[in-house]
Formats: structure tokens, sequence, C-alpha cells
């Protein structure tokens, strides 16, 4: 393990901002420690890089504790939010800074700094001070300049937020290239899901202070630990039912019973569950057509056409809404449908513990 946090707690006075977090690294990975604002992000990151000493828990590197160590001997080198080159000296002076203080001799030091504007694509703009360079250029210096000394770990903290969209993507596309051809151990922090979907190997979910989950970026989409998690890293259509069979499994949701075959529920009759599906699991049937697949009955309420798909919003009674992508002439406003659904895309959480119940 690279990097691991162990049972990491912080308070800011008498609010526990942090709860017990604990994850690791291996050497080579891309983390992507994604949540809410506020949900305790920045304290993690900022106890990883040494700036915040925490409540309880321990911060180690490759094996060894680090936790009272002051930040610039921890081998770790953070990009933020905001740009912190400085103003008044070009990009490579910039960039040789970070590796100044290591005794390295001017020839190699040199070498260090070329190799890594190489490596951001910014050689070009080796003279050029940082107020001569787009928002993008700028987030690739820092980069360059967080790589040149060969950290053990790489922090970026929300570094593409104060980015447009087109840009964002465009960037995120070269911190995975960056990435990879380095192989640096990464901690990549953001509130956005589709850029921590997007980019890391694995992602650490957290809510409120605590881990909501953690694994696979599919993994956690397709199966979802929680109904934070569900509803955090996809657009979840939710509505609450109770579980009113065991084989097969039915829930009743409202005025309907819905059947789920070949899924099974480790919870006694009578359980009342949330029920989270994504609106791309959804289809929109005739009613009056028999179908193999569970479905619930409903009217259309909206239809939203947003370019190469519609979402079709349907109310399936007491008050519940659901949102299905539809590819092609999409049913009218008031039209009663069936929304149909695979049973195992549906995920059903227990209301009052939260926990996956299939
Ligand atoms: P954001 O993306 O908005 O920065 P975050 O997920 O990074 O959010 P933190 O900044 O770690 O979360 O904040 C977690 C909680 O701790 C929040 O409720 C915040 O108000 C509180 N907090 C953070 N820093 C301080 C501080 N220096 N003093 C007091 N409370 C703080």
């Amino acid at each position: 393990m690279r990097l691991a946090v162990d049972g990491l707690s912080h308070r800011y006075g008498d609010e526990l901002a942090v709860d017990d977090v604990s994850f690791g690294i291996e050497a080579g990975e891309l983390v992507a420690l994604v949540g809410p604002s506020g949900c305790g992000k920045t304290t993690v990151v900022q106890s990883v890089a040494g700036h915040v000493r925490p409540t309880a828990g321990r911060i180690a590197l490759r094996g060894e504790d680090v936790t009272g160590v002051p930040p610039e001997d921890r081998g770790i080198s953070v990009v933020f939010q905001r740009s912190t080159l400085y103003p008044h000296m070009t990009v490579g002076e910039n960039v040789a800074y970070g590796i100044a203080a290591r005794g390295i001799d001017p020839a190699r030091r040199d070498q260090l700094v070329d190799d890594h504007l190489k490596l951001v694509s910014l050689r070009e703009q080796r003279e050029a001070r940082p107020a001569e360079l787009s928002g993008g250029q700028r987030r690739r210096a820092e980069l360059a300049r967080a790589l040149a000394p060969s950290p053990d770990v790489l922090l970026l903290d929300e570094p593409l937020s104060a980015l447009d969209r087109t840009l964002r993507i465009r960037l995120r596309e070269e911190i995975a290239r960056i990435q990879r051809e380095t192989g640096v151990t990464t901690l990549f922090v953001t509130h956005d899901q589709e850029d921590a979907m997007a980019l890391a190997d694995r992602l650490v979910v957290m809510n409120g202070g605590r881990i909501a989950g953690s694994g696979r970026p599919r993994e956690l989409y397709e199966s979802p630990p929680g109904p934070f998690v569900a509803s955090f890293l996809g657009r979840s259509n939710t509505f609450s039912g109770a579980i009113s069979g065991g084989a097969p499994l039915r829930i009743r949701a409202g005025e309907q019973e819905i059947e789920l075959p070949s899924v099974e529920a480790d919870v006694p009759d009578g359980t009342t569950v949330t029920c989270h599906v994504h609106p791309e699991d959804l289809s929109i049937r005739d009613p009056d057509v028999e179908t193999a697949l569970p479905s619930i009955a409903g009217r259309v309420s909206r239809v939203a056409d947003v370019g190469r798909r519609y979402d079709v919003t349907v109310s399936v009674g007491d008050g519940a809404e659901l949102v299905a992508e539809h590819a092609s002439s999409p049913p009218a406003v008031d039209d009663a449908v069936a929304v149909a659904f695979a049973a195992d895309r549906l995920h059903l959480f227990d209301r009052d513990e939260g926990r996956r119940v299939t």
C-alpha cells in the first residue's frame, strides 16, 4: 500500500467534519475521493498533505507513519483548485522551483524541467509568465511543477472545478494520460461524480464525514452499497415500497404490486424499502401489451427532448415520479404507460438501516 489513511477523524470545535475514514491507495493507482460539498474531502486531503493535524487516526506512506511529519518532508505534491504559480516567475522557473531545494545540479535540473514541460505539452511556453497562459495551460504548468520532484503521491484537490465544461473534459483526459505515463500514485478530490467516474481506477465516496462506499466506478454504479451512492453516482429514480413476499420477491409500491422473479432479499416481509433505478434501465411500454419484465403502471407527466434521447417522466402514484430514457417516438403527456425494468437493475435498500437488501 503506497498511501494508507487509517481511522481518520477530525473536529472543528464541536463539529465532527471527518468521522473514522479509512482507505488505501496502491502504488500507481488513481483513486478519486468524491462527495458533495461539505462532506469532509478537503479535511481528508489536507490531513494527507500535512496541513491539518487530524484529531484521531493515522496517515502512512509506504507503510511508514507520517501523521506527525511536516508537509515538505512527506514526499507528497499537491495541485489546488486555485492557481499557486508564482506570477513573477516564468513557467520554467516555476517548475524548477519545485525541485530547487533538493540539491540537484543545474544541468540535471534543467533537464527535469524540460522533461516535465514536454510531458504536459508546454515546452513552447517555458519562458512565458503565468498571466500569459490560458486557464488550461496554467493547470498543466502546475501539474508539471507538482510532478518534477517525483512525489510518492500526487494530490489533486478539485483541479478542474474552475474550468468550463469543454476544457474540463479535455484536461481530464490529459490528467489520465499523464498519470498513465508517469505511473504516479494519485488521489483526485472532486465533488463531480462524472469527473471521478471518468478518471479513477477506484472511487471512495464520502457523505457527511463518512465513507458511503468504495470500489471500481462501474461496480459502484451498477451495484451501489447504499442509497446515497445510488443517487450520487447516477440520476437515480427513487420510490418507496414494502417487501410483500419472499419467493418470488414482491414489493408493494402504493397501489401496485411488483413481482421480481429471480431476485432474493434477506429481509422479512413487511420491511419498508427504498427502491432506486437509473433512467437508462427503464423502458416505456404500451400498458396493454404483456411483458415478462417487472413493470409499474403510470401516466406520462413530462417529455423532455435532450438531443440524442428523450427523458420521459412518469407519475406512478403516491407522488412518486420515474424518469425513463427513451430513444425515439416518445409517448405524449397524459398517456397511460407501463414502465418496465430488468429485475436485477432495481436496487433495494432497507429504508431504516440504509443497507442493500438484494
Ligand atoms: P468543499 O468542497 O465545500 O470544500 P469538503 O467536502 O471539502 O467541502 P470540508 O471542507 O472538509 O468538506 O468541510 C467539512 C466540514 O467541516 C464542513 O461542514 C465545513 O463547514 C467544516 N469546516 C471545514 N473547515 C473548517 C474550519 N477551518 N473551521 C471550521 N469548520 C470547518
